[in-house]
């Protein structure tokens, strides 16, 4: 094995187009290393399915075992480095993200296939938030608290919680991880870290960056694996104390179940079915590029993705002929040609999963406006390519209007006025993200106050979110947790409250305050 396993510095060749396969191991304890097993699995780009970027360790039991041993072993004198010291290896690995935000780009856009101006996007906003923590890293972490007894002091800190899990999905293959690598080493824990078995190479960069920019050994591990071998036994292990979980919602309820047995903690970000109001009054063509953007950027894999148009009756035909003209237009094809406009399916698997949904559309006579084909014309059979899909006259009780499909088919659903587009926008089990698109202030308000969403756009699409806000979703999204801003740091401290009593004699709280009374 080249690259890290032979414990070279990084792995083997740039990051650009072409570049030799890597073959990593696992990295725990400080140094790269094989498997306990010594399986290993490719990674592939799927715009070209047969091109391989890397062989990565597969990890299993052992080697989460391995790994978590080595993050217990570093996690004291982690916690106990200063917070704005902690801070600096987060600065420094925010530079070299930077520095590196080419080449990690079109390496992102060969491994997960999304277009290479969103593949920047996403290595951006992994740069916003190591930054952003970096940052933190010197604000207060408690409050001073008055007690209600003379001659004492109360006051409040957050601690790590200790040894976290954090597993990662394939779609923001850099950007997810930051969100939890970031504030979760900031606040002193010590990590093992399982990202999917889709994109290994980006989340290898990334560990790199991290040791490079002067995390200490055992602090930050990586086990490279399927969900259902790493990824489980990382759930399972009795040493980890909290799972931070991105993902879909099936494995998200297995994962809550398994920790809830174990008293463990567990923060989920799970799937959504996010819907774009459109009232009539709203701005058409405004509507038509958010919808565009929402619907078929990173071809529909994203968890905030438009999936529904929900459209009153009175805009639906102009909007719905706008939209399909567009459609038509958009070019799908390799990421890294500036001429796409629509990347891959991240796999065949995927692909399929996509597929069977617009069956489901048809099966319940939903009317197929466009798309509804895996592509395969030239040079896109050499990949997983999906055609941009569009679904008129949808009930909102159909498996497309209520299941989260992750690929690139949206759905229009006429509803008569504001009151049923509310009602419909609220009525599946998930609650990421809502838009509305409209000119009167008054439905704006309302909408933003009524729609059951974490997140909630006006006049914008449902995707875009900034790191420095809260992310989230309510209902099946998620366990109420909020990833990024500020609030990332719940995520992962414990609260605790101190009392420094410095009268030199018992005061009992609640009773000397208020004898006879
Ligand atoms: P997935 O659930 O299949 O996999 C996510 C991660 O979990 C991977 O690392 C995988 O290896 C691991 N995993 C799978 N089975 C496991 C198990 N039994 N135990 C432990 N780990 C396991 O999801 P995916 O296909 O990688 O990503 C797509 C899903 O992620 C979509 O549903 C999408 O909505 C969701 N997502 C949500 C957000 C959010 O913030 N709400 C963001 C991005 C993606």
């Amino acid at each position: 094995m080249s690259g890290p396993v032979a414990g070279g510095p990084a792995a083997s060749g740039p990051a650009g187009a072409g570049s030799a396969p890597t073959t990593s191991g696992h990295y725990i304890g400080g140094r790269w290393r094989e498997g306990v097993a010594g399986a290993t699995f490719a990674s592939h780009n799927p715009a070209h399915v047969d091109e391989v970027l890397g062989h990565f360790a597969a990890g299993d039991a052992d080697d989460v075992d391995a790994a978590v041993r080595a993050a217990k072993e570093a996690f004291p004198g982690w916690a106990r480095t200063p917070m704005p010291e902690r801070a600096d290896i987060l600065l420094r690995a925010g530079r070299l993200l930077a520095e590196r935000k080419e080449a990690l780009s079109r390496l992102m856009t060969r491994e997960m296939g999304k277009v290479l101006t969103e593949a920047r996007g996403d290595v951006q906003e992994g740069i916003d938030m190591t930054l952003f923590m970096a940052g933190q890293g010197r604000r207060p972490t408690g409050e001073t608290v008055p007690s209600e007894l003379r001659r004492k002091r109360c006051f409040t800190e957050r601690v790590p919680i200790g040894i976290v899990g954090c597993i990662t999905p394939w779609n923001f293959p850099l950007a997810i991880p930051t969100w939890k690598l970031m504030p979760a080493l900031l606040a002193g824990n010590a990590i093992v870290f399982k990202p999917a078995e889709d994109t290994p190479l980006l989340a290898v960069r990334l560990v790199e960056i991290l040791i490079e920019a002067g995390l200490p050994p055992g602090v930050l591990n990586l086990v490279t694996g399927t969900g259902e071998q790493a990824g489980a036994a990382l759930v399972r292990h009795p040493e980890v104390a909290a799972i931070s979980f991105t993902g879909s919602a099936d494995v998200g309820r297995s994962i809550a179940a398994a920790c809830g047995g174990a008293g463990k903690r567990v923060s989920l970000e799970l799937g959504g079915k996010n819907a774009m109001v459109v009232l009539a009054d709203g701005d058409l063509e405004l509507a038509v590029d958010g919808a565009l953007w929402g619907a078929f950027g990173t071809s529909g894999q994203r968890c905030t993705a438009t999936s529904r148009l929900v459209v009153e009756r009175g805009a639906v035909d102009a909007f719905t002929e706008r939209l399909v003209a567009r459609v038509t237009t958009l070019r799908l094809g390799d990421g890294l040609d500036p001429a796409t406009d629509v990347g891959p399916i991240i796999n065949e698997r995927q692909l399929r999963r996509i597929h069977g949904y617009t069956e489901a559309g048809q099966g319940e006579r939903a009317r197929l406006l466009a798309g509804g084909a895996i592509a395969t014309e030239g040079t896109l059979a050499e990949g997983t390519f999906y055609q941009p899909t569009i679904f008129a006259d949808v009930r909102p009780t159909m498996r497309i209007a209520q299941e989260e499909i992750f690929g690139p088919t949206v759905s229009i659903l006429p509803v008569e006025d504001f009151e049923e587009a509310v009602t419909v926008a609220n009525g599946t089990r998930y609650g990421l993200s809502l838009a509305v698109y409209t000119r009167d202030l008054h439905k704006a308000m309302e909408a933003v106050d009524r729609l059951e969403s974490g997140i909630v756009y006006v006049n914008a699409p449902t995707i875009g979110a900034e790191i420095q806000l809260p992310f989230g979703g309510t209902k099946g999204t998620g366990n109420g947790h909020r990833e990024a801003g500020t609030t990332a740091m719940d995520e992962f401290t414990e609260w605790k409250t101190v009392y420094i009593d410095y009268s030199g004699r018992l005061q009992r709280a609640q009773i000397d305050t208020h004898q006879g009374g």
